[in-house]
């Protein structure tokens, strides 16, 4: 008997699953309606008027995040970042004709002029900021309608090393400047495409001053004294673990509690 395919069936990033918060498992499907993600991974888009299957239910993926192993949530984010690139690059962005599905690679194939458009992350630099022995620097998002302190975040742009952005980020964000800038980790991230790469640094000098439009509160915070933090499965929380207790959480799976 051949092995059951995992199913990422998405509809404007929430995802299909069953009462169990489970992913639909299939023995035979169509390789022209799902794009094959990986081995036995399969994922397509909900079609337009399509009803919800008897026993299952549309949830969002970000708070599928915090229930899925490191594996799971690997799958998903390829899988949604590989249907959300289909989608975008249906015509050619060099001459506008039509392009198809390249047969055995990631690939959108222009028939006109043979341009291939492939998948791109976009890095993004993420930092968690210590001060002395016991203080972090937490943010709140102007944008945000919760009431989540994170870590500061940012795109790398064009010509510009990871630890330029770092602290090109931090600047612009809350007016500091860092010293001892370290790599720690990374972590793909399907809002929309982005590589996250964790850096950990320690204040340097400057006074907080917030970039408004990005930031409505920005702090250091006492260990023992945090406010509420982003969720278990993210990076920020995994980094934010590794400075307060002093190992690095991603390494094993996300935590299933
Ligand atoms: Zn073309």
């Amino acid at each position: 008997m051949s092995e059951l395919a995992v199913a990422y069936i998405f509809h404007h990033h929430q995802l299909l699953v069953d009462h169990n918060l489970q992913l639909p498992r299939l023995l035979e499907f169509d390789p022209n309606q799902f794009l094959s993600t990986g081995d036995r991974v399969i994922a397509r888009d909900l079609l337009d008027l399509e009803p919800i299957p008897e026993g299952y239910q549309l949830v969002p993926i970000r708070q599928l995040i915090s229930q899925w192993t490191k594996t799971e949530f690997e799958q998903a984010s390829r899988a949604v970042q590989l249907l959300e690139w289909r989608r975008n690059h249906r015509f050619c962005s060099h001459c506008g004709y039509e392009t198809h599905v390249h047969k055995r690679e990631y690939a959108m194939v222009c028939p006109n002029c043979r341009y291939h458009q492939y998948p791109r992350v976009q890095p993004c630099v993420i930092t968690v900021i210590t001060r002395g022995e016991d203080e972090i620097l937490l943010a709140k998002n102007a944008k945000a309608s919760n009431n989540i302190y994170g870590l500061i975040a940012g795109y790398v742009e064009v010509g510009e090393t990871l630890e330029e952005a770092v602290q090109r980020e931090t600047f612009e964000e809350v007016g500091l400047k860092l010293k001892n800038i370290r790599y720690l980790a990374s972590q793909p991230w399907p809002f929309p495409s982005n590589l996250m790469l964790a850096f950990q640094a320690e204040y340097d000098s400057g006074e907080i001053k917030l970039q408004r439009d990005e930031i409505s509160d920005a702090r250091f915070f006492k260990f023992n004294h945090l406010p509420t933090i982003p969720v278990a499965g993210s990076i920020a929380h995994a980094m934010i673990e590794h400075v307060l207790h002093g190992h690095a959480q991603w390494q094993s799976s996300h935590s299933k509690n």
